[in-house]
């Protein structure tokens, strides 16, 4: 390949770095922090100590610049809220309470009249005897990543209320560290906010009060000397209303003039219409997203002034995979061709999304581990491509080298390429995704063959993961426990369980999920295709951290997962036992997958590896199973014009893995989050014979959008919320299920809690239970 070598460096930053450390070292202080082990100012060391290092990192990647501005104790966007002033009036904070305690009480709520944050004399304890709720918090984007939502109200007022940013800037310059400041834009910041006035009103309204404190802020940062900051505007990337998209070029007006050099970064998503727009923002650069959306990097090149910074996101910064460098650089260099300007390289987004570094990934054999690229690894791939963009570095480079035979070592692998798998989706008979008969037919003969009465009692598959069970698995883990030991302790638990559900009345039976530690990790340890790394944890939100499975190659069932553990639980009772999976969708959604061919492909390889599982089980006699996806709705893309898109193979996933079955079983779908009114049709297109969904906390407004699109199959509202340990009494559940038969025909409906219990203990699991069984019978006797 012949480059056109531009007559200038290409740079490298990144847009975020991850927080928790490599040994999620912030993670463990704050939980001590908070359990009062440790103080504030012991938490801040260790704060400090990692963001040095993290910089250390940046730096001897290369890194132009290092960015300041993303570390968080526990969430950026409540960074902002306190940077912008603007934190709930209902939390009544006393004047002395500090910032740090305010913090956690914002993101955890508090419990009662609380010192720490209310401070002497304060109108707090009276006011709110029973403490505050936390703020609500919902998924950053389409990750996995969760951030508090800040609540404003028609007169929310800003001001500059914390000097964090502005320390941690001398931090870093105290470190010898160039900076680069980062904040979320404005316009983001006000649409990921919730309205939480009485009277609705328009969050963009709020804009001309927000961006003086902004210019404010800016300001400052140029005072302390700070040449780029970097503003993120990720919802550049949304199909947004008109007045939203036209609110930025104004703002920009004033935002780009008063303070450092704006870099004005767009993630996740293509821009499309927005494309000429955030290429014309006054600003003096604008980062794009070239993993998510490489087809747009040539009209960025044609639209961005040529005196403009173009910093090119070439690095995955939501995936685990290397970067191809030849692939990378037929994308970069006919842009370094055409843009005059300067040209920068960094991860698509923040490196949050990933793991921090493969350093110490000793579960990964060596061929698999040369595949991948964490945080600190995508650091080095920016610096070799910008130095063979530039011409600082050569083809003859042994990174070069490397990098290209881990590419060809894994497009040629047999552990990725699995030729029967490949038959197996090629040759799916039409009609592989459509149960037998359609469900009034299979309502019939399911009901002959399980003899339910109406009403139907069940729970959702987990009950209580005691310490006695979690510490079996780890005994297990570390080889201190025989597998045969394990075993018979899981199958004394599994009996233990189907005697208290048989004592309770329930009608449809679970064996509890004792064995499994996570419910995509325990499919993803038994499926081919899936690897698990020691140490690649990813923040989920707050302290809270998930290691997702690393999906590497074809996916395939090569024995039963479940089979065993499902058939012993259904020879203890005469009651039917509901089989329990995960399903497709949501192993997909919870995995690292690989980027070699689309989404929807591997999807349906895990579709046809649980399809195997469901037949296996109906083979063993179990009558009822349940595939769990929860994840459905938060695999939806971005831009709602891709939606009709992803739900077709999503729900054509969960076909084919319940479609294996004869009419006579009985295929169960759960899912927890709400809000699926606008995705109904689809729901229901998945033709499960019963769905069991969260609907207690909203009491039952969500099953209202069911009943008035006429769902068609049976449902199983939940009746009580299982996050808390409250055991609600028979009348309120009975009032919950008056209010279901009122929107659902009455045969059509399930009684079940809202979602697993696993997080629960006996006692209240038993008691909660117990009333949802009477409340069951009594509306029964009603009728
Ligand atoms: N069957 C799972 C359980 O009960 C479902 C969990 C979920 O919906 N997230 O734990
Ligand atoms: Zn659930």
């Amino acid at each position: 390949m012949t480059l056109a070598a531009p007559p200038r460096p290409v740079l490298t930053h990144t847009l975020g770095f991850p927080r928790m450390g490599a040994a999620r070292e912030l993670k463990f202080a704050l939980e001590r922090h908070w359990r009062g082990e440790i103080d504030a100012d012991a938490l801040q060391a260790v704060g400090a100590e990692l963001r040095a290092r993290h910089w250390q990192v940046q730096r001897d990647a290369g890194l132009g610049l290092v960015t300041v501005g993303d570390f968080a104790y526990y969430d950026h966007v409540a960074n902002h809220i306190q940077l912008l002033g603007c934190e709930p009036a209902r939390f009544g904070f006393g004047p002395k309470a500090p910032e740090l305690a305010r913090y956690f009480a914002l993101a955890r709520g508090t419990t009662g009249h609380d010192p720490a944050v209310c401070g002497a004399g304060c109108a707090h304890g009276h006011a709110a005897p029973e403490g505050h709720a936390a703020l609500e918090m919902t998924k950053w984007f389409d990750t996995n990543y969760h951030y508090l939502v800040p609540e404003l109200h028609a007169d929310t007022q800003f001001h500059l209320a914390s000097e964090r940013l502005f320390d941690e800037v001398r931090e870093a310059q105290a470190l010898g560290h160039a900076v680069k400041a980062q904040l979320v834009g404005p316009l983001t910041f006000l649409w990921l906010s919730k309205d939480k006035g009485d009277a609705p009103f328009d969050r963009l309204a709020l804009l001309e009060r927000l961006l003086p404190v902004y210019a404010q802020i800016l300001a400052r940062l140029k005072d302390l000397g700070v040449q780029w900051v970097q503003i993120d505007e990720p919802i550049l990337g949304l199909e947004l209303p008109a007045a939203w998209s036209q609110a930025f070029e104004p703002a920009y007006w004033q935002l780009g003039k008063a303070g450092p050099q704006v870099l004005l970064a767009t993630y996740f998503s293509p821009l499309q219409d927005h494309l000429r727009l955030a290429c014309q923002l006054p600003v003096a650069g604008l980062h794009v997203d070239a993993v998510r959306a490489p087809e747009e990097l040539t009209g960025v090149a044609d639209w961005l002034p040529g005196y403009k910074l173009l910093s090119v996101g070439i690095v995955d910064g939501r995936n685990v995979w290397r970067t191809d460098p030849d692939a990378a650089l037929a994308l970069l260099a006919p842009v370094a061709a055409k843009h005059p300007g300067p040209l920068w390289l960094a991860p698509s987004c923040s490196l949050l999304h990933v793991p921090q570094s493969l350093a110490g990934e000793d579960r990964l054999d060596d061929e698999l581990r040369s595949w991948l690229a964490f945080a600190e690894e995508k650091l080095q791939e920016l610096a070799l491509l910008a130095a063979l963009l530039d011409g600082s570095a050569q083809q003859s480079d042994p990174r070069l080298a490397a990098a290209r035979a881990a590419i060809a070592s894994r497009r040629a692998s047999a552990r990725v390429h699995r030729a029967d798998v490949a038959r197996r989706l090629a040759e799916a008979p039409a009609g592989a995704d459509q149960r037998r008969a359609p469900f009034a037919a299979r309502r019939l003969v399911q009901r002959t063959r399980l003899a339910l009465p109406l009403l139907p009692t069940t729970t959702i598959g987990s009950f209580p993961q005691t310490a006695q069970i979690r510490a079996a698995r780890a005994a297990h883990r570390r080889g201190e426990l025989s597998t045969q030991d394990y075993e018979a302790q899981m199958r004394a638990e599994i009996e233990d369980v189907v005697r208290r559900q048989e004592a309770l009345g329930l009608d449809v039976l679970v064996h509890g999920e004792a064995e499994r530690n996570d419910m995509v990790e325990y499919f993803g340890e038994q499926l081919a295709g899936f690897a698990f790394t020691a140490g690649g944890w990813v923040q989920s939100y707050g302290s809270r951290c998930v290691k997702p499975p690393i999906l590497y190659g074809d996916v395939a069932r090569d024995a039963p997962m479940t089979v065993a553990w499902t058939q012993y639980a259904q020879s203890l009772t005469d009651r039917p036992m509901k089989g329990m999976l995960t399903g497709p969708v949501t192993i997909l959604q919870w995995s690292f997958v690989r980027d070699d061919q689309p989404r929807s492909r591997t999807c349906e390889q895990i579709a046809w590896a649980i399809r195997d599982e469901v037949v296996d089980l109906e083979k063993a006699g179990i009558a009822v199973v349940q595939i769990d996806e929860p994840a459905i709705r938060e695999g939806l893309p971005l831009r709602r014009a891709h939606w009709q898109q992803y739900l077709a193979w999503a729900t054509r996933a969960f076909r084919i893995a319940a479609s294996g079955v004869g009419n006579g079983t009985q295929i169960h779908t759960h899912m927890c989050y709400s809000e699926f009114n606008d995705i109904l049709p689809a729901i229901a297109s998945m033709d499960a014979d019963v769905i069991t969904i969260e609907t207690s906390r909203s009491h039952m407004e969500l099953l209202t959008a069911f009943g008035d699109w006429h769902y068609p199959n049976e449902i199983g509202p939940g009746v009580y919320d299982i996050h808390s340990p409250r055991v609600p009494g028979v009348d309120e559940m009975l009032a919950l299920l008056r209010r279901a038969a009122e929107v659902v025909p009455v045969q059509h409906l399930w009684v079940n809690p809202d979602c697993g219990l696993k997080t629960r203990a006996w006692p209240e699991t038993e008691a909660a239970l117990r009333h949802m069984v009477q409340a069951a019978a009594q509306l029964r006797a009603e009728l």
